[in-house]
């Protein structure tokens, strides 16, 4: 439970305080230092500024090597909230920008900047915030941070944090304790400048308005004492607290143990207890900076020991070797058995392992003790006295927790508290043994931070990892969904294809169907309306409504122009139009050669003997011939078997005349049947040579593998042939039965001279039809051999 801000006052009026647990008087030995003012050393040949001097994160570099810099200069600029720059202590050149060995129990290295002074020691541009009350608070916490200024009392956190609390300020407690014994730099600051001192007060009190501003001082320092009361005494808020000097009175939680009764739980700040708690020399630094603009580039470091002989407090640059301080300081190393140089106090220092170790920002003490002046290091083993519990200041178990930092169970420490443990060095002070207990712990502490970063880098690694592995499992999915998309669009695809390729199938086939319908009807329709209809059926079979509807057209225009053609002779006749088909065109070529040598044989004779073509006879001289040809046949049958004197003599011809002419009546029917039948025969064979397409497009509608077609094409071309050669073996039969009938004709012109006339003009125009025919057969072969081998070329 919180003391109450009226007890906390009430004790300060008593000028009383309260204790915390534990605690030793080890001897002070401040006055080898705190005897003279604070001394000016001179500037140094070479200085090294880490850029990482607090708690925090280290700044950008902003600085390069070769580059000349300021005094005041800043070498680094804060990027982050908890990134503090620093500055450069003197003018000169930048050296270097590389590791170097830090100020550190470890002793490792860290990133130095190193300045090669011009011993000039210029200053960079000033600018101060004088009137800080006018200004904005964030103008004031910048400029602070600006300065590079951290807590100078030990820790290093950032001063412009610690500044800018998020919740009320009870209590600011100005830390002039300075509890550890040797050190006097504070004690020295607030002797000669307390006044500045107040000042840094007064800008902290602007800032953080707390009820009260206690400044503790151990009675150990009564002209610091005085002088904080003479340059506090104006302001009534301000208050002196003069602690009793017991170490580690100046520990944070200690000193606010002591002056509010307030104890801050583990792991917490003083915040949480509404205190904030600033070192006398951090108020020294915020005032310079505010009312001078000067960074926070030096301070006061107590050189002290029996091993140098100008022991005191100088004013240090940061970044100056210690060499540098030794040197001045006139060190006496044979004053020691092994060269040792503690960074700090003899209870809390550590032991630098090199000389050019670097003054830093939380560098108070340099102690070079002699020999035997401090707590020997003979180590022996624990006797488990528990000396050292009695005096932890933080209620710990120094024994618990040495075993378990020598063991490395580092889990077993941190459940001991060891983070608690403010490295006072009491229970080693007290140890029997003489065991350097705070170096152990703070092996330990390395440990487990190295161990948390070590989990931190895992805990990340493996976040990586698992973010990757999910993201190669989002991207595996997504890449299988988008595959399983495109299959399945593919597969569409496929489906519709094949659906199109079954639809173009099924619609060929259907046309296949109504081109074979069509064939046979107009193959029925044929048998009625003559060649040119049939002619018709030579054009290509509709596919479609359109096809059917041109084919109709066709069709009908080929009736119509049979039918204006009918009566009329051939060279009259209407030649069809280009969209008639191939025969057509060819039978009317054919009538139209027939009736031109048909008009020349009949050119030069008397009308009586001219030719009269077999077509077109007047109808009743085709029904006279009809007549006398059935006679003639009917009366040849009657005699057949009879002897000639027993023969039928027909009755109307009784007389010689009369039977001379029957003759030759039954001749000329002979000839114009048999003429008939040679030129149907010739014109079937060639359409027949000529419809070969329609063949083979009849061929085509047989159900036969896709990839037989030519062949059978080719097989059915060449039955056509045959066909046609056996027709035309048919016709030459034809006309050797037309030759006996020649010479019968001609056994019968003996008896008439006039008929033998006639049928010699009849057996020429035959044999010029004959020629004529093989002409037109040979002309359709070569244009049937001539399409063949284009279709042969393009295929
Ligand atoms: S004081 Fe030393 S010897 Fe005694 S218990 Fe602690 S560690 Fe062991
Ligand atoms: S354990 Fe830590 S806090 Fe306790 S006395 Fe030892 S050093 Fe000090």
């Amino acid at each position: 439970m919180l003391s109450d801000f009226d007890d906390v006052i009430n004790k300060l009026n008593t000028n009383e305080v309260w204790d915390f647990p534990g605690g030793v008087h080890p001897p002070q030995q401040k006055q080898l230092s705190n005897q003279t003012p604070i001394a000016h050393l001179p500037v140094p040949a070479r200085l090294f500024v880490p850029v990482k001097q607090h708690i925090g994160v280290e700044g950008h570099i902003i600085v390069e090597v070769g580059q000349h810099v300021l005094k005041g200069q800043a070498l680094t600029k804060s990027m982050n909230p908890f990134a503090v720059p620093v500055h450069a202590s003197t003018s000169g050149h930048i050296a270097s920008i590389k590791p170097h060995v830090s100020a550190h129990p470890s002793g490792l290295d860290e990133l130095t900047i190193e300045i090669e002074s011009d011993q000039l020691d210029t200053w960079a541009p000033l600018k101060p915030l004088a009137d800080y009350q006018n200004q904005p608070k964030m103008a004031v916490l910048s400029a602070i941070c600006d300065s590079g200024i951290s807590g100078m009392g030990g820790a290093g956190f950032p001063t412009h944090i610690k500044a800018a609390p998020k919740k009320n300020v009870e209590f600011l407690i100005i830390n002039g304790i300075e509890c550890e014994p040797y050190i006097s730099s504070d004690d020295r600051l607030m002797r000669e400048h307390a006044w500045q001192i107040r000042q840094g007060i007064d800008i902290l009190n602007h800032l953080l308005n707390p009820k009260l501003v206690i400044i503790g001082i151990e009675d150990n320092k009564p002209e610091a004492i005085d002088a904080m009361r003479l340059a506090c005494r104006e302001n009534p808020l301000y208050r002196i607290s003069v602690i009793p000097t017991k170490y580690p009175a100046g520990g944070e939680k200690q000193l606010i143990q002591m002056l509010t009764n307030r104890e801050v739980p583990s792991g917490g700040l003083p915040m949480d207890v509404g205190v904030i708690m600033h070192n006398v020399g951090t108020c020294y630094a915020i005032a310079d900076a505010i009312f001078s603009g000067k960074p926070l580039i030096h301070r006061v470091v107590t050189v002290t020991g029996q091993a140098v002989k100008q022991r005191g407090n100088y004013w240090t640059l940061i970044g100056t070797p210690i060499e540098h301080l030794l040197n001045i300081s006139q060190f006496q190393s044979n004053k020691q058995k092994k060269p040792t140089v503690i960074m700090g106090g003899p209870m809390m220092g550590f032991t630098v392992s090199s000389q050019q170790v670097p003054v830093v920002k939380i560098t108070n003490c340099i102690l070079v003790p002699a020999k035997n002046e401090l707590a020997g290091n003979n180590e022996q083993a624990c006797i488990r006295c528990g000396a050292c519990a009695d005096v932890c200041p933080a209620s710990l178990l120094p024994q618990q927790l040495l075993w378990h930092a020598k063991a490395k169970e580092l889990d077993k420490v941190q459940e001991y508290n060891l983070f608690d443990c403010i490295e006072c060095g009491a229970c080693a002070f007290v140890c029997p043994s003489e065991i350097p207990l705070v170096h152990y712990y703070r092996i330990a502490k390395a440990d487990v931070r190295i161990e948390q970063q070590e989990k931190q880098k895992s805990d990340k690694a493996r976040e990586r990892f698992e973010t990757r592995a999910a993201r190669l499992i989002a991207d595996q999915e997504a890449r299988d969904e988008k595959h399983r998309l495109a299959a399945e669009a593919r597969k569409q695809a496929m489906s519709q294809t094949g659906n199109n390729a079954t639809d173009r199938i099924a619609a060929a086939l259907a046309r296949a169907k109504e081109k074979k319908q069509a064939q046979l009807n107009d193959n029925t329709e044929s048998g009625s309306e003559g060649t040119t209809q049939n002619n018709s059926l030579n054009a290509s079979p509709p596919s479609s409504n359109n096809d059917r509807v041109q084919a109709a057209i066709a069709r009908a225009k080929a009736k119509k122009l049979a039918s204006a053609n009918e009566d009329k002779p051939v060279e009259e006749q209407i030649t069809p139009p280009e969209q008639a088909s191939k025969n057509e065109r060819v039978q009317a070529a054919i009538a139209r050669a027939k009736a031109k040598k048909l008009a020349s044989a009949n050119e030069d004779k008397p009308v009586e003997e001219q030719i009269t073509p077999p077509e077109q006879d007047s109808k009743n001289e085709r029904v006279q011939a009809a007549i006398a040809k059935a006679k003639a046949k009917k009366l040849a049958s009657a005699n057949e078997d009879k002897p000639v004197e027993e023969q039928i003599t027909p009755p109307e011809q009784d007389s010689k005349n009369e039977r001379v002419q029957a003759a030759v009546a039954k001749a000329k029917a002979k000839k114009l049947a048999s003429v008939s039948n040679s030129a149907q025969q010739i014109e079937e064979m060639v359409h027949t040579l000529t419809s070969e397409p329609e063949v083979i497009s009849n061929a085509s509608q047989v159900e036969v593998p896709e990839g037989d077609t030519r062949d059978d094409k080719q097989q059915r071309i060449a039955t056509a042939v045959a066909k046609a050669k056996a027709k035309r073996s048919e016709t030459k039969l034809a006309d050797t039965r037309f030759d006996e009938t020649k010479a019968s004709e001609s056994e019968l012109a003996s008896h008439h001279s006039a008929s033998s006339a006639s049928l010699k003009d009849d057996t020429q125009v035959l044999d010029a039809k004959k020629r004529k025919i093989a002409a037109a057969v040979a002309k359709a072969k070569a244009k049937k051999a001539a399409e063949q081998a284009l279709k042969d070329e393009k295929q």
